[in-house]
């Protein structure tokens, strides 16, 4: 693609609103209510992210759902007409993983997860155990396993052998559904866990922590400062750009509804304010690639 003439007033663009009018070295988006909802990309996403490309800005997606791996998301991406390379994912599977290689490397560890995290830390060579005898660490997830007998082990582990310590894949309370519904997440299993243990969960390496968008960048010179985090929460997305020191672009197509943004702090609200994904693009780029509002309505 030629370089956009940038200079053109724009016959008309995107509605009224806080979005950007430059382009980014770098775009980081959530996935979940970003991107797609369920098995749908959400209107605009796939215009956007092939126009992204074309002007050569990385790409990069992250999620902190665990029970997929990077493939998993790379192989649903691609049924949905958007092929992407499976390094240019990062999840919550990709940076537990790391973390506890970094941190803990000779740690025992009890993964309440499923398969996806599980088949990672197999890989990993990282040593699991259901005995909370010789169990270090306490995995807590997005599990739809979680059972009354994973809590047992879990309390016997940090309540009763006080050895082990607590760490969680993401602080999400719910993930998103389609029809305004909702999965328990990890937020209700750490809570369990530190209700019955009054232990306190140490750490979450999904967003907001700084890490995961440390690592989707890795391997780019860009500062995070010329990079934009797009998502549709305040507490993960919004909130993570702001720590890792990333513009910020709230998409109101999933978690967060445009009342929610009445008097929230400055320090918590978002840069940008986009009605759909594809707004993130400027105005004049609109022109330029002769974008209609009520197209991109198929991705
Ligand atoms: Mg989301």
């Amino acid at each position: 693609m030629p370089s956009p003439q940038m200079s053109q007033a724009p016959r008309r663009g995107p509605a009224a609103g806080r979005v950007p009018d430059e382009l980014y070295d770098a775009y980081v988006f959530d996935l979940d209510g970003t991107i797609y909802l369920g098995e749908a990309l959400l209107p605009g996403a796939g215009r956007l992210i092939t126009a992204l490309r074309d002007l050569d800005r990385p790409v990069r997606f992250l999620s902190n759902n665990p029970t997929k791996d990077p493939q998993q998301y790379a192989d649903k991406l691609e049924a949905l007409g958007l092929p992407t390379p499976v390094d240019d994912i990062v999840n919550t599977v990709v940076v537990m993983t790391r973390w506890l290689l970094d941190n803990a490397p000779d740690a025992v560890v009890f993964p309440i997860a499923e398969g996806p995290l599980i088949r990672a830390f197999e890989q990993a060579g990282i040593r699991m155990s259901e005995d909370p005898s010789e169990i270090d660490i306490v995995v807590a997830s997005y599990d739809r396993g979680f059972e009354y007998r994973k809590l047992q082990i879990a309390f016997d582990a940090l309540w009763f052998h006080r050895r082990a310590r607590l760490v969680a894949t993401n602080p999400d309370r719910y993930c998103p559904m389609p029809g305004g519904r909702g999965e328990p997440d990890c937020a209700a299993v750490v809570a369990a866990i530190e209700a019955c243990t009054g232990a306190t969960c140490e750490v979450n390496v999904g967003k907001p922590d700084p890490a995961i968008l440390h690592t989707a960048l890795a391997g780019l010179t860009v500062d995070p400062a010329r990079a934009v985090m797009v998502g549709d929460r305040l507490s993960t997305d919004i909130r993570l750009a702001r720590e890792a020191g990333a513009a910020s672009a709230l998409v109101l197509t999933g978690d967060t509804q445009r009342d929610e943004l009445h008097g929230l702090p400055a320090a918590q609200a978002p840069d940008f304010v986009l009605e759909r994904v594809d707004r993130l693009l400027p105005p004049r780029l609109w022109e330029y690639l002769g974008w209609e509002e009520d197209d991109g309505h198929d991705g």
